[in-house]
């Protein structure tokens, strides 16, 4: 089980750096008093006194040395963020002032928090479970809308109570199982083995959909690892810029300018591409050059998705064959460019070796609607439900498919005949996952690891 000493911690909850106002979070038993000690309210009131949704206006002082003014918010235990008394300082929100306001705070009884430290007290207290934390963490770092909705329906709970629907699914023919097996004397209902598999298999449906989202939900929320990829002068740079829309990548007409790796995150439609313009491919036997397209190469088989760039204005060659045979098992599209110009390229070559083709040109815009459409169809994406349940990290994906393989095993076990006993054991142990998934019961290193994600006054 996971404890915590109910001591009182504080952190600075808002960015560091020049701002109209900064919010410094205290939670713990002795929060109000901690905050009683360094705040003189204008009227004369204690915090103390006060209660919970309510705010003061004075002035922070230090001994009997004012700081600043501020507002000062005290919410009462449970009803706070963290489930226990919570205050919230508002000053102004100029770096000095905000950390001596804080030092004040640990002066007088308070310890620094540690990273996520509040949420994981609201884990601990059962205000949230383990996905609507890291939820949290989400929202934070969404780069779309998409995102941001999705992860907010999460902090809301719409994970949670799917995977409450599955576990109540499996709890309860767990239980009858068990009843029955080891209450024979007692009058219950034999077990159907029809109800049994059309309840396992509703089951398995809704967990074998919540793995599914994992993948379309990568696109939408961390970012799909994409290369933009192509021979010298096709106009990778300028596709870069005009995707990221500012000028990163060097645009010239001389073949083999861009040598390095450049990586910038930009969010297409609904997909969010940490995008790579990279050397250009071609035969080379400039050293140089060589190991950049050594380079792009081996990464072309780890990535999650290729832009490959062709030059409309010139016929295939040599390099373009290699290029698209390198590519095969690659998520890819293939961008046509320079539309703008007489177009002698074989276009239907192209289209007969890539995945997806599409027509643009980088330096007037056109075709970027089309793109953004393949981009969020071959990135899946297109297929993301922002209000539907939705997996969001590696973590939840694992426990989810742990699960998911007693629950197709005891369906199997059951279509073939296999006595009871066995398929009671593997329910027990897909519940077991699901408890792991939502932090029912997991162990304290995975809830540590959790939240030591998370920045510090969150
Ligand atoms: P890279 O070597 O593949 O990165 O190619 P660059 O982006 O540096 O572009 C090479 C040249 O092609 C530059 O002179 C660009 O201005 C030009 N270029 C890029 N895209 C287009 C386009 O869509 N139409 C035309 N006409 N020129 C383009």
């Amino acid at each position: 089980m996971n404890t915590y000493n109910n001591d009182t911690i504080a952190a600075i909850s808002t960015p560091m750096g020049v701002g109209g106002i900064s919010v410094i979070r205290i939670s713990g038993e002795g929060s109000v008093e901690t905050a009683d000690r360094i705040f003189r309210s204008a009227g004369g009131k204690k915090l103390s006194g006060l209660k919970g949704y309510t705010a003061l206006f004075g002035k922070l002082t230090d001994d009997d040395t004012p700081l600043d003014e501020a507002v000062v918010t005290v919410f009462k235990a449970p009803h706070s963020y963290t489930g226990e008394d919570v205050v919230e300082i508002s000053c102004h929100g100029g770096m000095y002032v905000t950390n001596q306001a804080l030092r004040l705070v640990l002066k007088n009884g308070a310890r620094l928090a540690n990273a996520g430290e509040f949420t994981e007290r609201a884990f601990l207290n059962g205000k949230i479970d383990l996905t609507e934390a890291e939820a949290v963490m989400d929202i934070i770092s969404a780069k779309g809308k998409a995102a941001a909705r999705s992860a907010l329906n999460t902090k809301e709970g719409r994970l949670r109570r799917e995977i409450d629907e599955v576990k109540d699914l499996l709890i309860n023919e767990a239980a009858h199982l068990s009843a029955w097996a080891d209450y024979p004397e007692e009058d219950i209902p034999e077990v159907s083995n029809e109800v049994l598999l059309e309840n396992l298999g509703k089951a398995h449906d809704k967990i074998s959909a919540l793995i599914k989202s994992y993948n379309s939900g990568r696109a939408v929320k961390q970012g799909i690892d994409t290369l933009i990829i192509g021979k010298p002068n096709v106009g990778k740079s300028t596709l870069m810029n005009f995707l990221t829309g500012v000028q990163k990548s060097i645009v010239t007409d001389i073949p083999g300018t861009t040598r390095d790796i450049i990586e910038e995150t930009v969010v297409i439609g609904n997909a969010v591409l940490i995008l790579s313009d990279t050397a250009g491919l071609r035969d080379t036997d400039n050293p140089v050059e060589k190991i950049g397209v050594e380079l792009v190469k081996k990464r072309i088989n780890s990535c999650g998705l290729a832009l490959v760039v062709f030059d409309a204005s010139r016929p295939l060659d040599e390099d373009d064959f290699s290029m698209l045979e390198l590519i095969k098992d690659t998520p890819s599209i293939a961008v046509i460019n320079k539309t703008d110009l007489d177009c002698v390229i074989d276009t239907e070559f192209i289209k007969s070796k890539a995945k997806r083709c599409v027509f643009i040109s980088a330096s007037n815009g056109d075709g970027m609607e089309e793109l953004t459409k393949a981009v969020e169809e071959i990135t899946g994406a297109a297929g993301f439900d922002e209000n539907a349940a939705v997996i969001s990290n590696e973590r939840q994906y694992q426990c989810a498919v742990n699960a998911e393989k007693p629950i197709a095993q005891a369906i199997e076990d059951l279509s073939a005949g296999i006595t009871l006993d066995a398929v009671t054991v593997l329910i027990e142990e897909a519940v077991q996952y699901l408890l792991e998934l939502t932090g029912e019961r997991a162990g304290e290193t995975i809830v540590h690891s959790v939240f030591s994600k998370f920045c510090v006054g969150k």
